[in-house]
C-alpha cells in the first residue's frame, strides 16, 4: 500500500513520478482480498498521512463503532490515534496516523485478521492504493484542478497477480472516492496557494494562523463552537440555509473551513464575503 495521501506534500509528488503513469482509460489488473497470500501485510509500518476528510470519517467510523451515536472528538480521535505535524515550509497543519507502539507497528485499525476495522471509512491513501493521485491546480484557470495517476507497483503486493480489470475511472467508483477527492482537492489546493503566498513573501504560517487552520481543517467539533462563540457567520453574507448547514452538517462545516482560511489566510473572496 503506498505509504501516504496521493498528492500531501512534494516528497510524495517526488515518490509518485518515480512510477508508471496511466494514461486515461489505460487498464490495470488487481484486487485485494482475504485470499490474496499477501493480505494484511501492507497495513502496518506506514507513513500514512491524513487529510482533513479522512479524519472527519474516521471519526465518524470511531463514534458508530462505540455507540457513541455521533463522531468521536477531534481533541480524542487526535489524542489516541494521530500525531500532528505541519506541511514543510507553509506550516499547514497536518495529522499522521499512529501506528501501533509495538515492534509490528501496526495501524491501529488492522484486525487480529487483518480486515480493517474502518473499511467504510478507511482513509483515501488507503482506498487509491495501488493507484497513486497527484493534483495541481491548473496553470490556464487556478480554479481548476489537474490531476495525473500512477500505479504504484511494489515487489511485495500480489494483488497485481489477480485477473480483475480496471481502469482509473473503474477503480475510483468501485472505492468510493469522489467524496474524498473533492474534499482532498480543496485541501491541496489550499497549500498550493499558501505555497505560492509563502514564496512571495518568504513567510510561512504564524503560529496563532497554523492554530486556527488545525481547528477549520481538523476539528469540526470544536470550530463549530468557534463559530458561535465569535459570531462569525453573522459577519459573513451567507444565506440561512448554508448557515444551518455548517452549523449542524461536518461535511458542510469542513466546506466552509475551506471558504473560511481562504478569507482569513489568502484574502479571497469568491466563495465567502465579509457583509457589506
Ligand atoms: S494485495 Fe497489495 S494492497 Fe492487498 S494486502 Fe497484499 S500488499 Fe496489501
Ligand atoms: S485504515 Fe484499514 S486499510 Fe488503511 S492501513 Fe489501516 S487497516 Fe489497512
Amino acid at each position: 500500500m503506498t505509504q501516504s495521501p496521493e498528492q500531501t506534500t512534494d516528497k510524495s509528488q517526488q515518490f509518485l513520478d518515480n512510477h508508471e503513469e496511466l494514461a486515461p482509460g489505460q487498464g490495470f489488473r488487481f484486487a485485494c482480498h482475504p485470499g490474496v497470500p499477501c493480505f494484511g501485510a501492507c497495513c502496518s509500518a506506514l507513513n500514512l498521512m491524513l487529510t482533513p476528510y479522512d479524519a472527519l470519517r474516521l471519526r465518524r467510523a470511531l463514534g458508530q463503532s462505540t455507540n457513541m451515536g455521533t463522531s468521536m472528538s477531534s481533541r480524542q480521535f487526535v489524542r489516541e490515534y494521530a500525531d500532528m505535524t505541519t506541511m514543510p515550509g507553509i506550516g499547514l497543519p497536518l495529522l499522521q496516523l499512529h501506528m501501533q507502539d509495538t515492534s509490528a507497528k501496526r495501524c491501529p485499525f488492522s484486525r487480529a485478521d487483518f480486515k480493517c476495522a474502518v473499511y467504510e471509512n478507511r482513509p483515501s491513501a488507503c482506498r487509491t492504493y495501488p493507484l497513486g493521485r497527484a493534483t495541481r491546480p491548473s496553470e490556464d484557470d487556478p480554479a481548476r484542478i489537474e490531476e495525473q495517476i500512477f500505479v504504484i507497483r511494489e515487489p511485495h503486493c500480489r494483488g497485481f497477480e489477480q485477473e480483475a480489470q480496471w481502469n482509473t475511472a473503474s477503480w475510483m467508483d468501485d472505492q468510493g472516492l469522489a467524496a474524498y477527492n473533492a474534499s482532498n482537492d480543496r485541501f491541496m489546493a489550499l497549500a498550493a496557494s499558501l505555497r505560492a503566498q509563502a514564496e512571495s513573501t518568504g513567510q510561512r504560517l504564524g503560529g496563532q494562523q497554523t492554530g486556527m487552520a488545525g481547528l477549520a481543517l481538523y476539528q469540526p467539533d470544536d470550530f463549530q463552537r468557534f463559530l458561535i462563540s465569535a459570531r462569525a457567520l453573522e459577519r459573513l453574507d451567507m444565506d440561512d440555509e448554508r448557515r444551518a448547514a455548517v452549523m449542524s452538517d461536518e461535511e458542510a462545516c469542513l466546506d466552509f473551513g475551506f471558504d473560511w482560511l481562504e478569507l482569513t489566510l489568502l484574502g479571497k473572496t469568491d466563495r465567502i464575503q465579509p457583509k457589506a
